[in-house]
């Protein structure tokens, strides 16, 4: 890998693409700035070796210009604090202002540029706003493993204008190699727990991960539709009918590929969709009508962490159930508990995906697991086999 370790960056103007999406509060505080601590390495790397970090990044949904609420100016006081030194801003990222900003930057200097996605060329990829992008830069690094699976003009076209001088931030190559122990040779046995609300979406890397791991476990909404497929009543619970073959085909094929596909075999119910609903236990193949399932109940429990347990690789995307709600956390609590203490005997797990990684912080386990990526689509599609465009584009 083409590391940003390997070259000398003095007085160069660096410009790094990183993932500052993070979640602000209606008076712009940030809530959450893990993204912004991943990429400080990077960003100190390169103002130590006196280099001038130039720092590219989207935030939220823009539709097509300047929004207040999705300007990144927003992120730059913490941004300051972290890296305890002044970071300027830009207030747009292309043209003579841009230019003229970055003219007077010094060596070990900071300067964030307003949201690539105030111009709607960022996200189709388009050419001649990536050229104007790379206009900026000496060298450009790519640490933003976030969206490294969209072939955006910041991600992707502007690597072109960068043939020799094209680099991986040290995010980027952490999450690559944190990934890569799972695929390559993973010590064994590999057990995958796959959760979240719905199956679409994460078909793909069921599929492929059928013909990676020795256990599948399927947790969380999806589960009701695997329990549809075997013939249960699920009452009220999330289905969706137009998956419940496909559900039928994947419990065919793991039982072909000698992969077990462990599904819950009970649920905690309830009958209606908030905290306060009145909660019954049953089988998941037995949830009676007028309740829906929130949880994975603790035979479920039982079963699933005494494989955990065993595992010596473990790779968990999505909750398994709705733990945002104080009565249905058990499942995904025990879960994490089960990864934590498979980990302190000697497993590897990686722990991925926005919701799996906000119940990770909640449960307090983040230091307890190998590692958690700041990437949930990317790491599904690189999971899945999938070449990732942010990567490809940077590699020699
Ligand atoms: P995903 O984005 O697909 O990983 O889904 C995460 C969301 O799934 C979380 O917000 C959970 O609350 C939700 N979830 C998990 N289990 C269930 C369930 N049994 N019924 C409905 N939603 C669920």
């Amino acid at each position: 890998m083409n590391n940003i370790s390997d070259v000398s960056l003095k007085g160069k103007k660096v410009l790094i693409r990183v993932d500052f999406n993070v979640p602000l509060d209606k008076h712009f505080n940030i809530t959450d700035d893990s993204r912004i601590q991943a990429a400080l390495p990077t960003i100190k790397k390169v103002i130590a070796s006196g280099g001038r970090a130039i720092i590219m990044s989207h935030l939220g949904r823009p539709k097509n210009g300047f929004e207040e609420k999705f300007s990144l100016k927003h992120i730059l006081m913490r941004l300051s604090n972290l890296l305890k030194v002044k970071v300027g801003f830009s207030a747009e990222c292309i043209g003579g202002k841009t230019l003229n900003d970055i003219s007077k930057m010094e060596d070990g200097g900071v300067l964030v540029l307003e949201n690539l996605r105030f111009y709607s060329q960022e996200k189709t990829g388009d050419n001649e706003f990536a050229k104007q992008l790379a206009k900026l830069g000496d060298v450009y690094v790519n640490d933003a493993f976030g969206t490294a699976h969209r072939a955006h003009a910041s991600t992707f076209a502007i690597a072109n204008y960068f043939p020799k001088n094209k680099y991986f931030g040290l995010l980027l190559s952490t999450e690559i190699n944190n990934l890569e122990i799972a695929l390559k040779n993973p010590k064994r046995p590999f057990t995958a727990i796959i959760g979240g609300a719905k199956i679409t979406g994460k078909i793909d890397v069921i599929t492929s991960l059928l013909d990676k791991v020795d256990n599948l476990i399927i947790g969380g909404g999806m589960a009701y539709t695997f329990a549809k497929a075997m013939g249960g009543c699920i009452g009220d619970s999330l289905v969706e009918n137009d998956k419940v073959a496909l559900a039928k085909s994947l419990i065919t094929k793991a039982k072909a590929k000698g992969v077990q596909l462990l599904l819950p075999s009970d649920s905690i119910n309830a009958n209606e969709f908030n905290n306060n609903a009145i909660i019954q236990h049953s089988e998941i193949t037995n949830i009676p009508d007028g309740f829906m399932g929130l949880d994975i109940g603790s035979d479920s429990i039982t079963r699933f962490s005494k494989v955990i347990l065993d595992s010596k690789t473990i790779i968990w995307n999505g909750p398994m159930g709705v733990f945002e709600m104080d009565n249905f956390l058990n499942g995904t609590k025990k879960i994490g508990e089960a990864i934590c203490k498979a980990t302190k005997k000697g497993a590897f797990s990686l722990v991925g995906g926005g919701d799996s990684v906000a119940a990770v912080k909640k449960f307090g386990f983040t230091k307890k697991v190998s590692y958690i990526s700041t990437g949930g689509g990317a790491m599904l599609e690189y999971l899945e086999g999938k070449k990732l465009p942010g990567v490809i584009a940077i590699q020699d």
